[in-house]
This record gives structure tokens, C-alpha cells and sequence, in this order.
């Protein structure tokens, strides 16, 4: 198969012309990657259970991990769900169209081949003006998991979704670099306490806000134990993983935390290893040798949300051995970009 390249001139405005093919190709039986807010989605309709197996076909995903289902406008998730609990219902209100996903009790309508045999349907309304567009125009609700193999950094441009899909899909919407660069909040509000099931960028300091209490999944805070089961199924897979070995290292502040990186990575060098170091504005100076990568400004978080990725994927073509990444503290946007690294590194800390 040949995967067809459209590119959008202008992504705040996308124009109907250029979404057209893209949106026939969705409301068919095709599979389309497309950019969102988040990162890259791997497309088809929701609605339709030999499109969502192309999908896991596509990315080489387990069948057991389901996929979220993206909706145009608040009014089009009537049809998914058995009902809207009133946290889920402020939840749209004040997140909606934006970085959150919902999980509702689902409706007939949704075939279990899209929840992976689950009785809720999870559920998100992007902000994306190329998303959105895209989805109205297909007129069917559209599953799309980010748009990497199985395993693989989620993508955050199209050119990553070339990287892992090319050849098995029909189409990738270019719309350029996303914004945020991590994987959509999820919260179930299925149960009697609404649960965070993945960290994003609607942070739990503002869901507290909203909603007062909210529960976490314990597997978002560490390895997925022997015998607990994360409430979310893709979060018990090794996700996001780099090809080489990567260690996280903590440190009571920047200087200590540097120091020992330093010392790690010059010990593999010595031994004629590639090194990669993941690092910041503030520290890059502090790495005299190794492949130095910085992924942002520690005073500034989203930025280093958004690099994430795409450094992972640099250090993967690059071919290093070992990866030595610096910490951030776990409140606000750092839950996320640490719930990331400590998947890519299979939670090896030091
Ligand atoms: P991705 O779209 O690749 O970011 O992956 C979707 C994530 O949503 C995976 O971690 C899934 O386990 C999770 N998810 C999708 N549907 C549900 C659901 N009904 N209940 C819990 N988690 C879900
Ligand atoms: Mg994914």
C-alpha cells in the first residue's frame, strides 16, 4: 500500500478541500494519521470493528489495548455512552475540546473490538482545528491510538508517523509538529470516584479543581506490580520504549543530580560505548562528552513535554547504547513528562 502525503497550508484553518480524501478514506474503511493537540492519531471509524482491527493490524498493537474514541462536538458522544455521570459532564464542560479523555459505560453502539472487549468506551473532542475539521467532515466517530508501532515513542510529527507507518496506512494529514507532544489525560468517570488513569496535560491539580476528589491509579506512580492490573490497559505495556538501555537520575538538586549523570555516562564512554544525556537549557553546559541532548527549560515545563518524543526517536536513529536522562519533580505537567520517562527507562532510577 502507498501511503498518500497531504500536507495543510495553513493548520489554523484547514480547508475542507485538503481534508476531503482524508475524511471519504475514514468514513470508509480506511486508516488515516492526523495531528492533534496531543500527538499524531492513527485513524478509522469508530463504529466499525474491521476498521479498528486494521488499526491494531497497523501499529502491531495487542488486541486487549483499546483505543479512544474522537468525537467533532459534546453532542456526538450521546451515541457511545450509556450515560454521562455529572463529573464526566463538568469534565467536557470545562477541558472540552482539549487534552482529556473520558471513560464512559458505552453504548450497543460501539463495537468491542474498539474497547478491546470492555464494557466502557473511552472518549476525547479535540482541539486541533485540523482534527476537529477532519472528523466533522468524516461524520463518524474516529478511534485513533497515536500513530507509532506498537512500542515506539508516540509521534509528534509527520515525518515520525512516516518513520513507523509508511507503507501501512492509506494516508498521513501533514499539519507539522504538534504542540503538546504527550499522550492525552485519561480519567474514568464510570465508576462512583472519578479515577486519573494516565497523566497529560490536564494536570490533577486541575482536575482537583473542578472536581475536589479524585482518585489515581497506582500504575501511573510505579511498575505495574504482580497481580495489579492498571485500569487502563496500555499502561501496562513498555511503551514509549527506546531502543537503547536508559537510566533516570535523581539528585537533591541540579549540581548533584548532573554530577552523578556525568559520572555514569563518562564510566560508558571510557568503556567505547554511544552515549546519549538527556538534559535542559539550565545543565547542558555541565556535559563536556556523549550525544547531549536538551529537551527544553526546566522554568518552562511544556517545553520539554513537547521535545520528549521526538529526542527518544533521535536517539533511536542515532544508534546509542545507553541513554542517561535527568529528573523532574512530579507535580503539575512533570506527572506526565515523569510517568513518560519512567516507562521509556522501564523504571530504572538511580
Ligand atoms: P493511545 O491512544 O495510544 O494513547 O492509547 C489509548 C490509551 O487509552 C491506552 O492506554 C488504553 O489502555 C486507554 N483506554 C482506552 N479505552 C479505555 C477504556 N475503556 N478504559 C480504560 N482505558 C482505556
Ligand atoms: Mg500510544
Amino acid at each position: 500500500m502507498e501511503t498518500k502525503r497531504v500536507v495543510i497550508q495553513d493548520i489554523q484553518a484547514p480547508k475542507d478541500e485538503e481534508l476531503l480524501e482524508a475524511a471519504k478514506l475514514l468514513a470508509g474503511n480506511g486508516l488515516v494519521a492526523f495531528p492533534t493537540e496531543t500527538v499524531y492519531g492513527l485513524g478509522a471509524n469508530a463504529l466499525d470493528e474491521a476498521a479498528a482491527k486494521k488499526i491494531y493490524a497497523a501499529k502491531g498493537r495487542p488486541s486487549d489495548n483499546p483505543l479512544i474514541a474522537h468525537v467533532a462536538r459534546m453532542e456526538d458522544v450521546d451515541v457511545l455512552v450509556k450515560e454521562i455521570p455529572q463529573a464526566g459532564r463538568k469534565l467536557m464542560e470545562t477541558f472540552w475540546p482539549g487534552p482529556l479523555t473520558l471513560v464512559f459505560p458505552k453504548s450497543e453502539c460501539v463495537p468491542y473490538g474498539t474497547t478491546g472487549g470492555l464494557d466502557t468506551v473511552a472518549v476525547r473532542m479535540p482541539s486541533h482545528p485540523v482534527a476537529k475539521r477532519l472528523i466533522e467532515l468524516a461524520g463518524v466517530p474516529v478511534a485513533a491510538p497515536s500513530a507509532n508501532l506498537s512500542g515506539r515513542p508516540s509521534p509528534t510529527t509527520a515525518e515520525h508517523v512516516m518513520q513507523d507507518m509508511n507503507g501501512r496506512i492509506d494516508m498521513v494529514v501533514d499539519g507539522g509538529a504538534v504542540n503538546i507532544g504527550v499522550e492525552s489525560t485519561i480519567v474514568d468517570v464510570s465508576g462512583d470516584v472519578p479515577m486519573l488513569l494516565r497523566p497529560g496535560a490536564v494536570t490533577i491539580e486541575m482536575l482537583q479543581e473542578v472536581l475536589g476528589k479524585v482518585e489515581i491509579d497506582p500504575v501511573i506512580l510505579g511498575p505495574v506490580q504482580d497481580g495489579r492490573k492498571p485500569k487502563a490497559p496500555g499502561m501496562k505495556y513498555r511503551h514509549y520504549a527506546p531502543k537503547a538501555q536508559m537510566t533516570l537520575v535523581e539528585g537533591a538538586d541540579l549540581e548533584e543530580m548532573s554530577g552523578k549523570l556525568r559520572a555514569l555516562a563518562a564510566e560508558k564512554i571510557q568503556q567505547g560505548y554511544q552515549v546519549g544525556i538527556i538534559c535542559t537549557e539550565e545543565t547542558r553546559a555541565k556535559y563536556p562528552e556523549g550525544i547531549v541532548r536538551s529537551i527544553g527549560t526546566r522554568g518552562e515545563e511544556d517545553t520539554i513535554a513537547h521535545n520528549l518524543f521526538a529526542v527518544l526517536r533521535e536517539f533511536d536513529d542515532c544508534g546509542v547504547t545507553y541513554i542517561f536522562s535527568e529528573t523532574f519533580p512530579k507535580d503539575h505537567l512533570g506527572q506526565a513528562i515523569m510517568n513518560r520517562l519512567c516507562k521509556a527507562a522501564g523504571y530504572r532510577i538511580v
